[in-house]
């Protein structure tokens, strides 16, 4: 640990905010860098502790938020970790920084299946670092996961956030394009989870160097219209899922009626769109008749 003064703090704290930088950013940096949250702060404050200690080294510190501004690099990468739900999963560039509105998908999931102690297969396909199939297995023990992504480099990084958070061997993991590598399940999956990539052609190209630069194009890609995952998810969906089983879809703000139709062409009912915390159609769902 390293000891520097609570002033010396306070006063880069402040510096940062009146640069008019964005200081959650710096927030998150202190807490998944420097090991000191967002309350620790606040408490120090009250408290006015004339010491504190940092994970890491304060030059060091001060680096990594300069390697953040000047190269637009999310702290999530630089730290190599990120919060989402209950959790602290590990990332890499080879995965996507899980984002706050797809933590939602892991509630939808769970109140669709009644009672939800029942015993089911559920797949995430497109695992990337794990977040979604690990929250849903911690969450409900019952549940057997299979997690397919089709970059081996992601399913280590989700493999290996299995092994950190959960103590059980609930989730295979597969590497292969959606459905693909799962042929062994066919018509045994009871619930099937998706965020793929969706973003059109022409968003993609406009999208902010933090994320262009840093996270993975075959992430966020998803062709001329954003739909060819999609496509591709649900035209397979019919040969894996049991009937009345469940696919849930993450899609960008524009796409649930288009996606509802294609869920519609492929055999499924109980059709609805979800809003997000933003209040964007974000999730479409539909059952396997
Ligand atoms: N929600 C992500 C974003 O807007 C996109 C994720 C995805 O394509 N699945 O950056």
């Amino acid at each position: 640990m390293y000891e520097i003064s609570t002033k010396d703090l306070f006063l880069w704290i402040e510096d940062i905010k009146n640069s008019g930088k964005d200081i959650d950013d710096l927030y998150l940096l202190l807490d998944l860098i420097g090991g000191i949250s967002k309350s620790d702060l606040f408490l120090l404050k009250i408290n006015s502790k004339q010491k504190v200690w940092l994970k890491i080294d304060f030059h060091l510190l001060k680096k990594k938020w300069k390697e953040h501004i000047q190269l637009c690099k999310p702290i999530q990468y630089i730290s190599g970790s990120s919060y989402w739900r209950n959790y602290k999963f590990e990332l890499n560039n080879d995965v996507l920084i899980p984002r706050v509105e797809t933590e939602q998908i892991v509630e939808i999931a769970t109140d669709i299946i009644c009672p939800t102690d029942k015993k089911i297969i559920f797949a995430d396909l497109g695992t990337g670092s794990g977040s979604i199939a690990i929250s849903l297995v911690v969450e409900n023990r019952n549940w057997t996961g299979l997690a397919t992504d089709i970059d081996m480099n992601a399913l280590k990084v989700a493999q290996k956030n299995h092994k950190i958070i959960s103590s059980e061997s609930n989730i295979n993991f597969y590497c292969g394009n959606w459905w693909e590598p799962l042929v062994h399940y066919a018509g045994m999956i009871n619930l099937a989870i998706s965020n793929p990539p969706y973003i059109p052609k022409n968003i993609y190209e406009r999208l902010p160097s933090s994320v262009i630069n840093f996270e993975p194009k075959k992430a966020l890609y998803g062709g001329e219209d954003g739909l060819s995952h999609i496509r591709q998810i649900i035209s397979d969906a019919p040969k894996f899922l049991v009937k009345g089983g469940w696919l849930i879809l993450e899609n960008h703000f524009d796409q649930s009626k288009k996606v509802k139709n294609l869920l519609r062409k492929y055999g499924f009912d109980s059709l609805k769109t979800i809003n997000d915390i933003f209040g964007i159609g974000r999730f479409t769902i539909g059952r396997y008749k």
